[in-house]
């Protein structure tokens, strides 16, 4: 593990049985910090919409999160941008269907909001889109060369994300990484402040792409300690905000972004102390049968769940901030039919609340498993 210390790889890798392969990756020690893209299971990322252990080794920091992870403070959303739901709610429940399946993983306000409540310096942010006008801070001209067919959206400075670009601006990490592109692509952001951010997107993950890249930063932090630990900040900032989560398409828009005082932080630090919690528990429990590859690749976009779970992680840390659960759309299952093969009882009894295996079309290249996005024509 040594040789890790203080170096973050990022990479794009299949996980969750989809073909996520634009998803950022953050490898820490042995972690792995990820935030959601276009290509995951939304049903289970919605069971850990506050972050957690998505398996027993990679953390999932939620639709938006904070985490520190040897005295680096890492920030995160998921999702990518599309004008028309930015302002929904997260309305969108199981089973999904054509359109609310593209649109549950679409970046929401309220996520945001969330962020630019942030203060103090935040070290690495994590994204899936790019934030909007990065392509002008780096080799625009090779960006071009390899991209083409991005040059109308960047004259017309529609490429990225709005929200990316603001938390960019409002958070000003020092290190920013994304993925969706398909490309690397490095930039250099100067802000007033004389502070900088560099960032970095990288290819998918195939046979002689760049998809893999490795940051030190030995120079900025200290050593320590090695363990994810929860950002006593962010969770005042989701208990000040909890009121705001909506599971309606259309909820009123989320007040101005105020900080939370430091009396709510600590509180927060102290509860955490007093439950010996500073570091993120390792909880994890599967709640989904896992991916079968001897199943072939005919089968492995998997079958739509007909309702949801609550996760025990969600469930714990709600409790802990003395939170309700608000995250029911109110097609919770009893499960009553077993089906499948499972690992253990906690599967056996999880596996009958997906739908009937549909047969599916052969897919030209098992590589290319997409929902197209941009053609979706919404409600
Ligand atoms: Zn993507």
């Amino acid at each position: 593990m040594l040789p890790f210390v203080h170096r973050v790889f990022v990479r794009h890798k299949p996980i969750l049985g989809a073909d996520c392969h634009s998803a950022p990756f953050a490898f820490l020690l042995i972690f792995c910090s990820v935030v959601g893209g276009n290509h995951e299971a939304s049903n289970y990322l919605w069971e850990l919409y506050h972050g957690g252990w998505v398996a027993p080794n990679i953390y999932f920091l939620g639709h938006a999160g904070v985490v520190n992870f040897g005295g680096l403070r890492i920030a995160g959303l998921s999702g990518i941008y599309k004008s028309q739901h930015y302002d929904w709610g997260h309305h969108e429940a199981v089973p999904y269907t054509e359109a609310s399946m593209r649109s549950v993983y679409h970046i929401r306000s309220l996520d945001v909001n969330r962020l630019l409540r942030l203060t103090g310096n935040v070290d690495v942010f994590l994204s899936h889109d790019w934030p909007a006008g990065i392509a002008a801070h780096g080799n625009l001209h090779e960006l071009l060369r390899r991209k083409p067919f991005l040059k109308e959206e960047i004259e017309a400075g529609s490429l990225g994300s709005p929200p990316g670009a603001q938390l960019l601006q409002a958070l000003r990490p020092s290190y920013w990484f994304a993925a969706h592109l398909h490309t690397k692509f490095a930039a250099l952001v100067l802000h007033g402040d004389g502070s900088t951010t560099r960032f970095l997107s990288l290819d998918k993950c195939l046979p002689g792409r760049q998809f893999l890249q490795v940051v030190d930063f030995e120079s900025i932090h200290g050593v320590g300690p090695f363990q994810l630990r929860y950002d006593a900040e962010w969770l005042a900032i989701l208990q000040a905000t909890h009121s705001l989560t909506s599971l309606h398409q259309r909820p009123p828009p989320p007040p101005p972004p105020e900080p939370v005082s430091r009396a709510c932080v600590e509180a927060v630090e102290n509860n955490l102390a007093s439950r010996g919690l500073q570091n993120i528990p390792h909880n994890f429990q599967q709640t989904a049968p896992a991916h079968q590859p001897d199943e072939g690749f005919v089968k492995r976009r998997g079958r739509m769940p007909r309702s949801e779970l609550r996760n025990l992680q969600t469930q714990a840390l709600l409790g802990v901030l003395g939170l309700t659960y608000d995250l029911d759309h109110g097609t919770i299952s009893v499960v009553t039919k077993h089906e499948g093969r499972s690992v253990n009882a906690g599967v056996r009894q999880n596996a009958g609340m997906y739908g009937p295996q549909e047969p599916l079309p052969e897919m030209v290249n098992p590589e290319e498993i997409d929902l197209p996005d941009d053609n979706i024509t919404d409600m």
